[in-house]
């Protein structure tokens, strides 16, 4: 089986007003509802976070896909957006939220600031990427992003989610302990 091919089948034939008979594996399934529902938990420091709340106004709309139900407990989020600069102090308090989370569970980070610490990474106090903190599914890149390229990015995880074998996800890669540099 190759990605969801079966389950685009089943839809293109619905399309037809074709026979509603569908062959597919059960891990497709549920992949396919869980591409669309997911939960998000929000951790925005700046500006960035502003144009998530583009995201779910009337123009962009991310309630289309059935990604805002925002979560307020990391324990009922399935992915953590990450908006905006995150500083050393603030590193802890991250991981520690990511680590609260359920598997299976995923990251995007959005904008300069949160992928590579942008226009404030030569700042003492600032991380360089919260890939140095937790593992990072999805980059969107820009300072900031436009809510578009961030619907596209939260597609791309859509995409990620749904070619996946539920039954084997794969182990979340190590990320090395995050150290603040006055304990360097
Ligand atoms: Fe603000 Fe730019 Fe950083 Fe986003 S990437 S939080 S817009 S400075």
């Amino acid at each position: 089986f190759k990605d969801n091919e079966y389950l685009e089948q089943y839809v293109e034939e619905l399309r037809k007003g074709g026979a509603p008979v569908v062959v597919t594996r059960l891990s497709d399934m549920i992949n396919w509802g869980r591409s669309h529902s997911v939960w998000p938990l929000t951790f925005a420091t700046s500006c960035c976070g502003i144009e998530f709340m583009c995201v779910g106004g009337a123009h962009t709309d991310f309630a289309r896909f059935g990604w805002e139900v925002y979560r307020n407990s990391p324990r009922q989020a399935d992915v953590i957006f990450v908006f905006g600069t995150i500083v050393h102090k603030m590193a802890p308090v991250l991981k520690r939220l990511y680590d609260q989370m359920a598997e299976p569970k995923y990251v995007v980070a959005v904008g300069s600031c949160a992928i590579c610490g942008g226009p404030f990474r030569n700042s003492y106090h600032v991380v360089k990427g919260v890939d140095e903190v937790i593992p990072v599914d999805v980059y969107v890149p820009g300072c900031p992003p436009r809510p578009d390229a961030i619907l596209y990015g939260m597609m791309q995880l859509e995409r990620k989610i749904k070619v996946q074998n539920f039954f084997k996800l794969p182990q979340q890669p190590a990320v090395k302990e995050h150290v603040t540099p006055e304990e360097n």
